[in-house]
């Protein structure tokens, strides 16, 4: 007997036929014997209609309404997937993540799980009932409802492994593992068999939507190895786990495309110390979080400053360095939407060198300019137009070698 968390995302739930397809593939793994607890995610599409549904209503909605209003696409697919369990004639029990002992930090949509209590999760296992968990939800000190950021039924599914000493965790979702690179966008993109945590980390953290980052950073933290699979398919995903040696031979591991990131440019401002302090001080109170940063060598007294930021926080940052710009008495800021970042990662980097020119050439060759550069142990990252970065993806996918045959 095995104790296994089976987490299947948005589209795996997406209709009844497919609720009925995830309840006979819980069958077959609980008839072995095997306890499951099961996490959902709410209908695709379903979370981002709320949300557009509460813009329409309040422009500005406060996170405590916003986490009330989203739960209740998960509070829908956990009774769906529970009586279609029961309709099998399979015992289960649906649970939202409090019932379940999720705990969090009171930080409305963007909440930390600080504790988990499983016991009655466990007890409903040890009555051989099949539970099924409300993913992306939690609950504050004071029983308030809490979620865990988007994407969050990845963490919900990796905490609930940690808190019942799970087996197997499961990530069913609609491709067959983690590639190379988006395989909607790089159709020869390959299915990697296994990949560190920290890798599957940074490629979340840059954009790679399959694992969201949080999840991805508790399950290094803890280390939880996780298994992502298709649900529509019965075969081996990828398997992330702690780094082993032979992981470093590979150079490139991954290849990710951010499309939801813009540019500010703030130009003409004082070139003296105080000023980068000023502007990034007022956008940390504004709550932007800035990635990459670059400054020009400043002449005739005034220096040009240019950083990327979450593309929805864009009008925040700008009010953020105008008003700083009002209190140095000068400078200009500019906005630029249409940008992508894409980013090579791989544990490689740290022992092979020229990960870098070969992707400037990879980009050159394909014609590609390259407007921002970053660069950490383990990835390089380049901002470029967004209309050509399905492209650029492409070409540096081939310059890596990474294509199938
Ligand atoms: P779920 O609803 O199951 O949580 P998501 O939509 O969050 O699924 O994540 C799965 C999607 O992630 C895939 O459909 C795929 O387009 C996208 N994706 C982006 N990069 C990758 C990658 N490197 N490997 C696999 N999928 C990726
Ligand atoms: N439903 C939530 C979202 O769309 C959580 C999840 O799907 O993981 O972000
Ligand atoms: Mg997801």
């Amino acid at each position: 007997m095995a104790r296994i968390i089976k987490k299947f995302g948005g589209t795996s739930v997406g209709d009844v036929d497919r609720i009925q397809n995830v309840a006979r593939l819980i069958k077959e793994d609980h008839d072995k014997g095997n306890q499951i607890v099961v996490v959902v995610s709410a209908r695709s599409g379903v979370t981002n209609d709320l949300i557009n549904r509460a813009k329409a209503i309040n422009r500005n909605p406060a996170d405590r309404e916003m986490d009330m209003l989203l739960v209740a696409g998960e509070q829908e697919t956990i009774a769906l997937t529970a009586m279609a369990l029961q309709a099998l004639g399979v015992d289960a029990v649906s649970l939202t993540g409090a019932m379940a002992g999720i705990k969090t930090d009171p930080y409305h949509t963007r909440a930390r799980i600080v504790s988990m209590d499983c016991r009655t999760l466990i007890e409903h296992l040890d009555s051989n009932r099949v539970v099924i968990v409300a993913g992306f939800q939690g609950a504050g000190e004071q029983g308030q409802i809490t979620t865990l950021g988007r994407g969050g039924s990845d963490l919900s599914a990796i905490a609930l492994a940690k808190g019942v000493d799970a087996d197997l965790c499961q990530i069913y979702t609609d491709v067959e593992g983690v590639y190379t690179a988006d395989p909607r966008i790089v159709p020869k993109a390959r299915k990697l068999p296994e990949i560190s945590y920290e890798e599957m980390l940074e490629l979340a953290s840059l954009g790679t939507k399959v694992m969201q980052a949080r999840s991805v950073e508790f399950s290094n933290k803890f280390n939880v190895p996780f298994e992502v699979r298709s649900s529509f398919k019965n075969k081996p995903g990828t398997i992330v786990k702690e780094e082993v040696s032979s992981m470093e031979d590979v150079v490139v591991r991954g290849v990710a495309l951010d499309k939801n990131q813009a540019k500010v440019m703030v130009a003409n401002i004082p070139d003296k110390p105080g000023t980068a302090a000023r502007v990034f001080r007022s956008l940390s109170e504004a709550n932007v979080v800035v990635d990459m940063i670059v400054q020009n060598i400043g002449r005739n007294g005034v220096a040009n400053l240019t950083f990327t930021v979450p593309r929805d926080d864009t009008h925040r940052a700008s009010q953020a360095v105008e008003e700083v710009l009002q209190e140095l008495g000068g400078g200009k800021v500019t906005l630029v939407g249409d940008i992508a970042k894409l980013s090579v990662v791989g544990v490689g980097m740290r022992t092979h060198s020229g990960v870098a020119s070969q992707l400037f050439s990879a980009l050159s060759d394909a014609e590609v300019n390259i407007q921002l550069i970053s660069t950490s142990e383990i990835k390089i990252s380049v901002v470029i137009n967004e209309n050509e970065s399905d492209h650029a993806i492409r070409a540096v996918h081939s310059a890596f070698g990474l294509d199938v045959e």
